[in-house]
């Protein structure tokens, strides 16, 4: 989301699953049109509309309105802005209602559903213990017990209800932060503009995460290439001709404190950042979902395969660089084959 503290949120990787076309020969009756916007969801944008060769403009036009969707997304569910509508809910006090979006409605609401799913692993309640990490990390100073406990004493859905007019909290403690499935949610918004502009075929990368419809600029699938958690690297790819794929890595972002780094996906259960999975690679046919649950298996390691939604596929890679395995759920097995061998093991 837009403005990220710099101080105690580094970015180690940037995209870690990567998209890229591949043919034989070019097809000059299609164009690709992209577009590059900075600065959207504070992280790299690739926009691709395409287009039978004279049906540009058109392209343009779709290309600008899906900016716009990522744009108003982050505007209205950002913790970094102050007038997003998810900052105002922060800021009530117990009892006032806030009036929300029919955007942020739908987010708060499959936000819930996956809080369910997950059995509490995927929380957008845990706001008081991402506040308590960095703050943690600007001090250089762990938390203590008793503060884990009470921030995460501070907020959960009992808090949150969705009224007609908005939403209203029970405590004014309560905060949520969408982080973990805003990004997705904005990538289906600009998905669906540019679907909607008659688009042969439609590619939106925010961050690394991407969704893909249609086919590319030579007619055939998309190649999504999922990369090294460890490396500059490709760790598998494979040809999608519509779907999400989003990826969440402990080392991608963190704080550091004593010269230890600290994820910033928390687990709920425990207040603690999770320490596990360098990297959780989800598809899914919406970007929503795939964001929700790659955060999620983050918390939840190998052993959330078994709660995924169906057709929902995840590939994780578990452990470090000096020793780490790979696992899939049975589908994404099949659709790559054989699994990549875990990067730790290769020679690099
Ligand atoms: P992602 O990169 O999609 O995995 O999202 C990570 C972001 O989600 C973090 O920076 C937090 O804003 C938020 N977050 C951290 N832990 C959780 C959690 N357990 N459930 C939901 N959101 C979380
Ligand atoms: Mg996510």
């Amino acid at each position: 989301m837009a403005g990220r503290v710099a101080v105690v949120v580094v970015v180690l990787l940037t995209a870690i699953a990567i998209w890229q076309t591949r043919g034989t020969g070019p097809d000059l009756s299609r164009v690709a049109v992209v577009r590059s916007p900075a600065g959207v969801m504070g992280t790299t944008c690739t926009l691709v509309a395409v287009v039978p060769a004279g049906r540009e403009a058109m392209a343009q036009r779709g290309l600008e309105a899906a900016e716009r969707e990522l744009r108003e997304v982050d505007a209205l569910m950002s913790t970094y802005l102050e007038s997003s509508e998810l900052s105002a809910i922060n800021r009530a006090a117990a009892g006032e209602v806030v009036p929300v979006s029919t955007q942020l409605r739908s987010v708060l609401r499959f936000s819930r559903e996956v809080w369910q799913a997950s059995n509490g692993a995927f929380d957008a309640t845990c706001r008081p213990m991402i506040d308590l990490w960095r703050r943690a990390g600007r001090a250089g100073r762990l938390p203590l017990d008793d503060d884990i406990a009470a921030a995460r004493s501070r907020s959960s859905w009992e808090d949150f209800e969705q009224l007609a007019g908005g939403v209203r909290k029970g405590r004014q403690s309560a905060r949520l932060d969408l982080g973990g499935v805003a990004k997705g949610y904005g990538i289906d918004r600009a998905f669906d503009v540019l679907s909607a502009a008659g688009c042969d075929g439609v590619l939106v990368d925010v961050g690394g995460d991407v969704r893909v419809g249609g086919c590319d600029a030579r007619g055939e699938r998309w190649m999504i290439t999922v990369r090294d958690p460890f490396g500059d690297r490709r760790l598998t790819d494979f040809a999608l001709d519509a779907g999400a794929v989003c990826t969440s890595g402990n080392y991608e972002r963190y704080v550091e404190i004593g010269g230890v780094r600290y994820s910033h996906i928390i687990d709920p259960r425990t207040g603690h950042p999770v320490d596990r999975l360098p990297s959780v690679t989800v598809l899914a046919a919406d970007a929503v979902t795939a964001d929700a649950w790659a955060t999620a298996l983050g918390v939840l390691g190998a052993e959330g395969l078994g709660l995924l939604p169906p057709s929902v596929e995840a590939l994780i890679v578990e452990g470090d660089e000096n020793s780490c395995r790979i696992h899939a759920d049975e589908a994404m097995e099949q659709r790559l084959g054989t699994l990549p061998a875990p990067p730790c093991e290769v020679d690099r």
